[in-house]
């Protein structure tokens, strides 16, 4: 398992701090509560923090300016602004200072979770199991072990990257040039045909036949597609 994002909420109001905390340790997620601005930023100095949740009213110095005094440091932490008002202009002056997101309370837990999710998705982390299926292929990141079938396959290191980059984006067309520059490196200077090999021996060793799981797109690249279709 990949560790859990840590979220860090500042707000003052303990119906809404145990709200968020229980809520997000149950979804898994690491929390950290600091109930007025400095000592979330202090937090900030102590922890590393993926998503930072901030109310506007605080006790102390202001939302807004616990915002503003994040992004002067050059922090690019994700920020999702709550607030009990409505008003338009506290969103735009948010988003001005940095903020990521805003929520308006009252705000259900699920809104909340599908804001937290993209910002994360946004940010690069991901919160997910080590362990990708696909069709009957089960990929694991960590132990670098290929299922098939619930069989064990050996893949060199780049028929793995390959195997993982398709799973991870079904579908979706990688032109060969693409493929060479995210498995091979921008540097790499070569014939985009070491791609063809590649993906030949890849589906060899995953039993892929037609119709394939990775098929090839003529004259463009190659794409995974787990389902039938
Ligand atoms: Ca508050």
């Amino acid at each position: 398992m990949s560790s859990a994002p840590f979220i860090l909420i500042i707000e003052d109001e303990p119906t809404i701090t145990e709200f968020l905390k229980t809520g997000l340790t149950y979804e898994g997620y690491q929390v950290l509560v600091a109930e007025n601005g400095r000592d979330g930023l202090d937090s900030l100095k102590n922890h590393d923090i993926d998503l930072i949740i901030l109310d506007i009213m605080l006790p102390d110095i202001d939302g807004f300016e616990v915002c503003r005094r994040i992004r002067a440091k050059g922090i690019n932490i994700p920020i999702l602004m709550l607030t009990a008002k409505k008003e338009i202009s506290d969103r735009v002056k948010g988003l001005d200072l940095g903020a990521d997101d805003y929520l308006t309370k009252p705000f259900s837990f699920d809104e909340l979770l599908a804001r937290i999710r993209a910002l994360l998705r946004r940010a690069g982390c991901r919160f997910e199991s080590s362990e990708l299926r696909a069709a009957n292929i089960i990929l694991n990141t960590d132990t670098r072990e290929v299922f098939v079938d619930g069989k064990s396959i050996y893949l060199t290191p780049t028929e793995f990257a390959l195997l993982e980059l398709f799973i991870r984006h079904p579908r979706r067309v990688f032109t060969r040039e693409t493929l060479l520059n995210r498995i091979w490196g921008y540097d790499y200077v070569g014939n985009t045909n070491i791609v063809d090999v590649h993906v030949s021996h890849l589906r060899e060793k995953i039993g892929d036949k037609p119709p394939r799981l990775i098929r090839t797109h003529y004259g463009i690249g190659y794409a995974f597609y787990p389902e039938d279709e």
